[in-house]
């Protein structure tokens, strides 16, 4: 098992020594990548490229071994049964997208009730809203405190028999919040609800464990997770996939095809028409494996630490306020600072090599709640050191003056 120190991690990532002044907190946006994905996804593509399922040869025949076993893998990682209920997508948003066309749609009549977050990233809100909208349902959504925090008791009255989804996220991109999502799917299993939980920015740092939740369906996206941009992953449980109907028709997807009918493949294949992102997949299982081998609980203790140490030293600037402060909470931290836009600071940060972002973060239901037009965010992950931390807040602090 590799070290937890940050250094030894931080070797493992080329960017650093390309960038060496780089603090980068910008890892809910996306990762950076290990040696180990680099390198698995040129290997792939020098020595073991072909296309999957339709060769004979035995170039294909491997690589369709390779990209079948990575879906053992993330069923490993996600506690999902096997490799059965891993479908391929192109990231958490296409993944929460074909639940919502696929799954919810169909079933859904006037008058019923999908229930959200006040929360959610707009991945996570509007496939939701446009199914709504199309089948005359409404959009509950599930309000929050002022410091983040899910109004648990508003939570529980909004469980009506109408409600035909929930869908909420495990942790917020925006105020960091961790949600009680084992308790939240028990709780509207009692009233048969389905649950999809947004694991985008869990499935890198928190324990995942779709079987023991017993969610009904879980999506994340790989380049989040260390691995490449336009892979992701949903997990659906057996009997909802096996229920649900393609919504992209093509190639790989069929089990016989006349010009009068089409049967499809079993799940997952029928949800990954024409030829997929091969690499991608190979890429993120590289990233699994990268992620399996950390002792995770205590990367993610000493990742919370980080953003909680970070906490501390902004909460010493004047006129400094958190957006998010859940007790439950990962290492993302956003706030919005006196007669400072969040672009200026920012765009101050990036001149000193910190790289943080600045705005909606795609979740304008909590920019409109708060009053606000943005905020500055950092997000660590386990290359980030209390350094960095350190950089950002004194960095912070110069922009205050500098600004005011
Ligand atoms: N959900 C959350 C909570 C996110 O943070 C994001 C991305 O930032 C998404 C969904 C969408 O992920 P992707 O853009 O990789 O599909």
């Amino acid at each position: 098992m590799p070290g937890l120190a940050p250094s030894e991690i931080r070797q493992q990532f080329p960017i650093f020594s390309h960038h060496p002044e780089l603090a980068y907190l910008d890892n809910a946006a996306t990762t950076q990548k290990p040696r180990a994905v680099i390198d698995g996804l040129a290997a792939f593509y020098e020595k073991q490229n072909a296309n999957i399922h339709r060769g004979i040869y035995s170039l294909s025949a491997q690589a369709t071994l390779q990209y079948e076993q990575v879906r053992r893998k993330v069923a490993a990682l996600i506690g999902a049964p096997g490799p059965g209920s891993i479908v391929y997508t192109s990231g958490a948003t296409a993944g929460i997208n074909l639940v919502a066309s696929s799954f919810l749609l169909p079933r859904l009549r006037p008058g019923d009730e999908v229930l959200i977050s006040a929360m959610e990233h707009h991945a996570n809100l509007i496939p939701w809203q446009m199914a709504c909208r199309q089948a005359g349902a409404r959009l509950g959504v599930i309000p929050m405190s002022p410091v983040g925090e899910l109004d648990m008791a508003a939570f529980r009255q909004m469980l009506s028999g109408r409600v035909k989804m929930l869908a909420i996220t495990h942790l917020s991109n925006t105020l960091g919040t961790i949600n009680p999502v084992e308790e939240m799917t028990a709780l509207a299993h009692r009233k048969g609800i389905p649950v999809l939980v947004d694991g985008a920015q869990s499935a890198a740092h928190l324990e995942i464990d779709v079987a023991g939740w017993g969610v009904d369906f879980f999506a994340f996206s790989g380049h989040k997770l260390f691995g490449p941009t336009g892979i992701g992953i949903l997990y659906g449980r057996a009997e909802h996939l096996e229920a649900m109907q393609p919504v992209i028709f093509g190639g790989d997807m069929v089990r016989n095809v006349t010009f009068e009918e089409t049967s499809f493949a079993a799940p997952p294949q029928r949800f990954e028409a024409g030829t997929t992102h091969i690499a991608g997949v190979i890429g993120l299982g590289c990233a699994v494996d990268f992620v399996s081998r950390l002792d995770r609980p205590a990367v993610r203790a000493r990742v919370e630490a980080l953003g909680q140490y970070a906490r501390a030293l902004l909460a010493e600037i004047p006129g400094l306020r958190f957006i998010g402060e859940a007790r439950q909470a990962g290492a993302i931290v956003s706030f919005v600072l006196d007669r400072v836009h969040p672009h200026d600071l920012a765009t101050f940060l990036s001149a000193e090599h910190i790289a943080v972002r600045a705005g909606h973060h795609c979740t304008q239901p909590i920019m409109q709640y708060y009053g606000i037009p943005g905020t500055t965010r950092a997000s660590f992950t386990l290359y980030n050191t209390r350094e960095e931390a350190e950089r950002l807040a004194a960095q912070v602090r110069e922009a205050q003056k500098f600004f005011t």
